[in-house]
């Protein structure tokens, strides 16, 4: 039987053998080079005369056969151990009849063994497919291609004992068992897969012509239906940079709610914005002692996942919370990514959108309103005050010498000034005021009609337009400095007759040039007869433009006098010869030439022609005695080759800098108050001599004035005035005591008449100028005062 060349032909002695006279079989194991051998013997006694006398044997290894068996056993257990325990339903059939079936398949159809084995799985189908099919017909179709080597992978249905269909997909594969055809059945219940498929499809449909807030509230109650769970919500990170979530839907309890807005410190959420998709299928509450709302909501299980951007940065998130454990989360998960996808989307689309219409509507540099939206809210009031005959107001607000500051002192400080007066209107004005700026430094407040009568409306008017004042009447930080923005505000009362926004805005404009015109700081309201006015002034500015040209402005010069009658100098003011309007005062032209930037060549005029004046008087011997004071714009000293150009001129007029005086106001030495210091100790150290000017009418005299280097405090003709009235002048007594104290000149303005000049004498002030000694004189004037005093 061995195969002769495996058999090992050996002797042995075995006793039991030999004595027993009967072969035997063995399995034996051997150890042969290290390595287990199994051997299969025979022992035989070997006869000599009937008697046995020795033990012949064959042996054969059959290590490798011995181990093929085991592995056959344990392949076979495991097979075995996976049909017995398998997810799915195992089915084997020969002839189309049931054999065998796994434990899994006795639970799917809900029958037991019996009734299963012999019969055809058909038995278990309901008569017709979910597609219509007759279930047999089909059946065979399958079973014969799969018979034909072919397997076949297909949905079906089955009914449970009770009758109810169920859908399974079905592996059906032929193999040769025991050398017989066999087919096995491999069967899947996705009844809960096809549930979730179609709930997709449920929710995709659901949602997919939405936009915008159904979109999101669509999106959420279906979650909250599907996962059966008390709340689903979608929410967006906060665009402002803070560390919250503000939702775009909340769903509770299959309905929407409110929209909530909460901090992400502590939360799970956090960390499904921080690592993606988590899921915490019970005591999320515990997880998370901290997270105030899960408190409060009672959360029990979790689920997130974030909305991302087209960057791939985290935007948001979709949760899904329930005060139960959830089941299985897993698949919920893939449902909500799907789902996060479509949703970032959406958010996406809302933001540029927004982002677009904010761009339409708003202020970029100072996130107001703009001209556009205010057009439109005009015109809304404009109807709705005609309907309901109610009235309300528009404010026009235009910012003092702003192109000025734009020129001289850059464009970052200018839309910084523009952002920092945004903020104080926003202040000063009520939440019912839409504020908007229409560009330039011009900015509208638009009072809603609400008032019965047109003079409430102009009362609120009033009121905001006097707290705007006040809000832009102390001065702003700008950078390293401080400026002084004032402004001037046009109102007008809505609706008129039969006005569109575009006249109410012309009203208001008309308003605001008259405002301008009456000083700074003033409030004027829109009457018919404004309009000339208003013109005027532009025309003002049109024909300042060509006065410089045309030769048209000229100086005057006033002396000055000590408190022994000798002159001690001369003040230099400007004068405006229109060809139609004669003389302009500086106080109605300085301004426009601030407002318009023409300040510049106005003051490079002024600086050059003084100069030039004196220079020449010198040259000819006029008995001039003292210095030749000019005025100087805030604008024209805060350039920064101002020195310079000081400088220049002289050097070209070969005027000793010894006979000039600048006078400043406080406005213009207190924007940057270290350059201003400066540029003080620079000017001064080439001899020129520094006047401030309209001293005490400014801001904060006392507290800056220690730090500059002056040589004049010129007090002003206001304070002057008052030295009529009573005994008692504090005011004037304290200025003069700071100039002494300091070491300054004082030198008091616009003195009129004796009783100021002794008042002031008695007082102690030195110097003095007004009409009780020289008014502003024409040069030849002036020349005819000079030889008139000559001794
Ligand atoms: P200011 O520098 O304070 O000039 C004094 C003003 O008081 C001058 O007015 C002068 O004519 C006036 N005045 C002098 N004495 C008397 C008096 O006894 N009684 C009265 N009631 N007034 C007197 P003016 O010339 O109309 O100038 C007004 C302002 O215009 C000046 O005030 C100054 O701030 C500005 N200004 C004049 N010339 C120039 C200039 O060349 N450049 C610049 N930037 N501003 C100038
Ligand atoms: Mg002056
Ligand atoms: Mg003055």
């Amino acid at each position: 039987v061995f195969p002769a060349e495996q058999a090992r032909v050996f002797r042995a002695n075995d006793v039991k053998v030999r004595d027993s006279g009967r072969p035997q079989e063995f399995v034996e194991m051997a150890s042969q080079d290290g390595v287990t051998h199994t051997y299969s013997s025979l022992k035989f006694p070997v006869l000599n005369g009937g008697s046995p006398y020795a033990v012949g044997g064959v042996s054969l290894d059959v290590t490798e056969q011995k181990q093929a068996e085991a592995s056959l056993r344990r392949s076979e257990a495991r097979y075995h151990a996976l049909f017995a325990q398998a997810d799915d339903a195992i089915f084997l059939m020969e002839d189309g009849r049931l054999t065998d079936c796994n434990a899994r398949a006795l639970e799917m159809l809900g029958r037991r063994r019996e009734e299963i084995l012999g019969n055809t799985l058909l038995a278990f189908s309901p008569p017709r497919q979910a597609n219509g099919r007759d279930s047999a017909e089909s059946a065979a179709e399958k079973i014969q291609a799969a018979y034909g080597d072919v397997p076949q992978r297909f949905e079906w249905l089955y009914s449970r004992a009770d009758g109810t269909p169920f859908q399974v997909e079905v592996s059906l594969a032929a193999m040769d068992l025991e050398n017989r055809r066999s087919l096995q059945a491999i069967v899947r219940d996705i009844t809960e897969r096809k549930r979730l498929e179609d709930a997709l499809r449920n929710i995709a449909a659901g949602v997919s012509a939405a936009t915008g807030e159904t979109f999101f509230q669509q999106l959420v109650l279906h979650l909250g239906k599907l996962f059966d769970a008390k709340y689903a919500f979608i929410g967006l990170l906060d665009e402002t940079g803070r560390n919250q979530i503000n939702t775009l839907a909340v769903s509770q309890d299959g309905a929407i709610a409110d929209n909530i807005s909460y901090r992400l410190d502590d939360t799970p959420c956090a960390n499904v914005l921080g690592q993606g998709p988590c899921a915490y299928p019970e005591h999320v509450r515990q997880l998370f002692p901290k997270d105030v709302l899960l408190q409060q909501m009672g959360g029990e299980s979790y689920i997130g996942t974030p909305l991302f951007d087209a960057a791939g940065k985290p935007i948001g998130l979709i949760v899904v919370l329930d005060t139960r454990p959830m089941a299985d989360t897993r698949q919920v998960e893939p449902i909500l990514e799907i789902f996060a996808a479509r949703a970032s989307a959406e958010a996406q689309r809302i933001r540029a959108e927004a982002h677009i219409r904010q761009m339409a509507y708003q202020d970029y540099l100072t996130g107001l309103a703009n001209r556009a939206l205010l057009h439109e809210r005009l015109a809304e009031q404009l109807a709705l005050g005609r309907v309901s005959s109610r009235f309300g107001a528009m404010l026009l607000i235009d910012l003092d010498h702003f192109k000025t500051i734009n020129d001289a002192l850059s464009h970052d400080v200018g839309d910084e000034v523009l952002r920092g007066v945004a903020r104080r209107l926003g202040e000063a004005a009520g939440a019912d005021i839409l504020l908007a700026r229409l560009g330039g430094d011009e900015f509208a407040a638009l009072v809603p009609t609400d008032f019965d009568n047109r003079e409430d409306a102009a009362r609120k008017a009033r009121t905001v337009a006097e707290r705007v004042l006040q809000a832009l009447s102390s001065p702003l930080a700008v950078g390293e400095g401080v400026l002084n923005v004032g402004a001037s505000i046009g109102a007008v009362v809505l609706p008129e007759d039969g006005e569109s926004e575009l006249d109410i805005l012309r009203h208001a404009e008309i308003a605001l040039y008259h405002a301008k015109s009456m000083g700074r700081g003033n409030v004027q309201f829109f009457l018919p007869g404004l309009q000339a006015m208003a013109e005027t002034r532009l025309q003002l500015e049109e024909g300042l433009r060509r006065a410089i040209a045309h030769q048209e402005l000229v100086l005057h010069f006033q002396p000055q006098i000590d408190a022994a009658g000798r002159m001690v100098g001369a003040e230099a003011l400007l004068r405006w010869n229109h060809p139609e309007r004669g003389a302009v005062s500086p106080v109605e032209f300085v301004p426009v030439a601030e407002e318009s930037g023409l300040i510049h060549p106005l003051g490079t005029w002024v600086l050059e022609q003084a100069c030039g004046r004196l220079a020449a008087w010198l040259r000819e011997g006029v008995p001039f005695t003292g210095h030749l004071s000019i005025n100087v714009s805030p604008w024209q000293f805060a350039r920064e080759d101002f020195v310079q150009q000081v400088t220049r001129v002289l050097d070209r007029c070969g005027l000793p800098a010894g006979r000039l005086m600048l006078e400043l106001t406080e406005s213009a030495l207190l924007y940057d108050l270290e350059g201003t210091v400066q540029k003080l100790h620079a000017l001064r150290a080439l001899g020129l001599g520094v006047a401030l000017d309209d001293f005490g009418t400014g801001y904060s005299s006392l507290a800056y004035l220690k730090d500059l280097p002056l040589d004049v405090l010129k007090i002003d003709q206001a304070f002057v005035r008052e030295l009529d009235r009573g005994t008692d002048h504090p005011l004037v007594e304290t200025m003069i005591a700071i100039g002494r104290h300091m070491r300054l000149g004082v030198i008091a303005e616009g003195v009129e008449t004796a009783v100021q000049h002794d008042t002031l004498v008695k007082l102690g002030c030195e110097n003095f100028q007004g009409y009780l000694f020289a008014k502003p004189l024409p040069e030849a004037d002036l020349l005819k005062w000079l030889a008139d005093r000559r001794p």
